[in-house]
This record gives C-alpha cells, structure tokens and sequence, in this order.
C-alpha cells in the first residue's frame, strides 16, 4: 500500500532530471550540485490544522502553497531550485483523490519553480502533515543573507503587501468563497516566489540583504535589522498597499495594517547601497519594485507617517507561539 503510494507520487510530480543520478526508489538519493556551485537547502512544514484546513482548502491549492511557500526561501537567497525531498503524512481518506489532487498542484509548481523530486518518505496520521526540503543552487559566495544591510541601505519590497492577509481574513469571515470575494483570494493560495527578481539581484550583487515576507513586513525587517546590527525607517506612503475594496474597509479591514502585519505575500524585501539603488527598474521580470525606507544607525524600527509622524514599528507579523 504504502509502495503504491509512492508510485503514485511519482507518476504525476517530475522527478527525473539530468544532476540527478539516484532518485526515488532507492534508500536515499544521490545528486551532485553543478561544478563550481554551492547548495542552499531549506526545510518548511506545512500543517493540516496550523497552515491550512482540509474543510476550506482544496487539494490543489495545499499541493501548490506548499511547494512554493518552501521555495521562497530559495527565493530570498537569491538561489536556483533544482531538488525537493517530500515528506508526506496522510489520513487513510486522503489517499486517493484528495492526494492526487493535491499532487496535480504539486507538479504544477514544481514545473514553475523548475522543481524535481528527488525523494521523500510516506506514512500514515490522523491528520495531513506536509515537510518539503527544498535543494537551490547558487554561485559560490553569492546567496544574500539577512545580515549585509547597513545604514544607508535603501530598502524594497516586490509586489503589494498584504494581499495575502486579506485572503486569510476573508476565509475566516466565513465569506471568502463568496463571488464577490473570490478573486482577493488569489495570493493566500496561490503565492509566487520572486525567484527571477532574487536571482536578478544576486547576479547584479545589488542586494546586501535580503528576505522573503512570510512574517509580515513589521516582523521580517526586524530580522534583516537584527541580523544586520541595523535599525530602519519606513515611509508608510511608500509601502504598495493591498487594494481593499471599500466595503470590507468598512468591515475593519484596513490596508496599511494588513501590509505591514499581514504574513505570507512571500515577497521579497531586500536593501541596496543608496549609489545603486537608482539601477533598481520599477519592474524587474514583471514585478513591481518599490523602495519604501532606509537603514539607519538607530538601532530602532520606525514607520514614518505622511504629515512626518514618526512611530515605532513593532513586530506585528505571524508568530506561531504568541
Ligand atoms: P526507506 O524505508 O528506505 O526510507 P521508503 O519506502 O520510505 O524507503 O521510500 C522508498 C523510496 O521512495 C525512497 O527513494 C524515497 O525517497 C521515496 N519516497 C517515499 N515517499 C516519498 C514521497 N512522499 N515523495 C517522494 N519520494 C518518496
Ligand atoms: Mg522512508
């Protein structure tokens, strides 16, 4: 039973490619990175229950978010994803349709991401536990860390932030599968790691820090600052807002608190020396690129408001233990 499921992962997801000599279907899986390259390897547990619900999302849509929550972290470094290892737990009613479902929206970000499965382990749970190791390459040297942001550095974001939070906060208000509502839904299932604008960055050595948002942006540039040894003020007129449409405005959603508490828009937020940042295009492979503060020596987090109010900004993001 346990083979035959197995076999059932291989036949939908790609698992074969050229670096890959041994894959699955043996104790182990044997893979060289490419000459003169450097893995960069992260791990990411999605859980039934904690990260998604069964009741709510669809198969499809678990098999996607997952995959491509765990490779922003390849994203955020700047890398190539080339491998991913898929540890899988399972109830007995999830396995036939609801896994190949889930495994149709697994390939599909894999074939995105260009993603091979190389490996994995499968088991039985009362509920669906999902841990994805994910295999990047990257040029010796070259992945951005947390750490090289200093003051002066002009920092980024892609995208629009809070997007994601909306789609979480239309789904627990029960109305998220609405007509009305539906199509703001789209980044809390379907979010995009910015692999070719962090790739983009590495290869031009813009970036001398950079992180994906999966915190919320209040949460994740407070660990660009901490690791940089840095504090940053923030422009809130400058940050790319979710658009709200006025009626769920009036319902307490609020665009500048979704953006910046608001978790999972898997952007990427990056700084880039003041001399540089005028290289920075307003779109780098499609996605908008806006600067939206700077670093300070200030060993402090600021959000400056439009009449120049200044305020502390907290960590507000996603934290699994508060
Ligand atoms: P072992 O008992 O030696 O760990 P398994 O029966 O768990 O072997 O796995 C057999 C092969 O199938 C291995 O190559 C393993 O990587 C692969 N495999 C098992 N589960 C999965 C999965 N969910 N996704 C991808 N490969 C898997
Ligand atoms: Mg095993």
């Amino acid at each position: 039973m346990e083979d035959q499921l197995i076999e059932r992962v291989r036949g939908r997801v790609p698992h074969l490619a050229g670096g890959l000599r041994v894959g699955i279907g043996d104790d182990a899986a044997v893979m060289a990175p490419r000459k003169g390259m450097e893995w960069v390897v992260t791990v990411d547990a999605f859980l039934e229950g904690v990260h998604f619900l069964r009741k709510v999302h669809s198969p499809r849509d678990v098999g996607y978010k997952s995959l491509a929550r765990a490779t922003s972290d390849i994203a955020a470094m700047g890398a190539q994803p080339r491998y991913f290892l898929l540890s899988l737990a399972l109830p007995s009613e999830c396995t036939s349709r609801w896994l190949d479902e889930f495994l149709s929206g697994m390939a599909a970000a894999a074939r995105r991401f260009g993603l091979t499965l190389a490996g994995g382990d499968t088991t039985k749970y009362p509920s669906v536990l999902i841990n994805l190791t994910v295999i990047g390459e990257s040029d010796p040297g070259r992945a951005v860390l947390r750490s090289g942001a200093r003051p002066g550095d002009i920092i980024f974001v892609s995208g629009r932030l809070g997007e994601a939070e909306l789609g979480l906060r239309l789904v627990q208000l029960g109305i998220g599968k609405n007509r009305r509502w539906k199509k703001l839904l789209g980044k809390h299932v379907h979010p995009e790691p910015r692999l070719a604008l962090g790739q983009w960055l590495t290869g031009r050595r813009y970036a001398t820090a950079m992180i994906d948002t999966s915190d919320g942006l209040s949460t994740d540039l407070g660990h660009i600052c901490a690791a940089s040894g840095v504090g940053a003020s923030v422009f809130a007129e400058k940050i790319p807002l979710v658009n709200v449409p006025p009626g769920l405005q009036r319902m307490g959603l609020a665009p500048l608190q979704l953006a910046v508490d608001g978790g999972e828009d898997y952007e990427l937020l990056f700084t880039v020396p003041k001399r540089l940042a005028g290289r920075v295009p307003r779109k780098v492979a499609g996605v908008p690129v806006t600067a939206i503060g700077e670093i300070t020596r200030r060993k402090e987090i600021v959000l400056v408001g439009s009449r120049g109010n200044v305020k502390p900004l907290r960590p507000g993001g996603w934290d699994p233990f508060r």
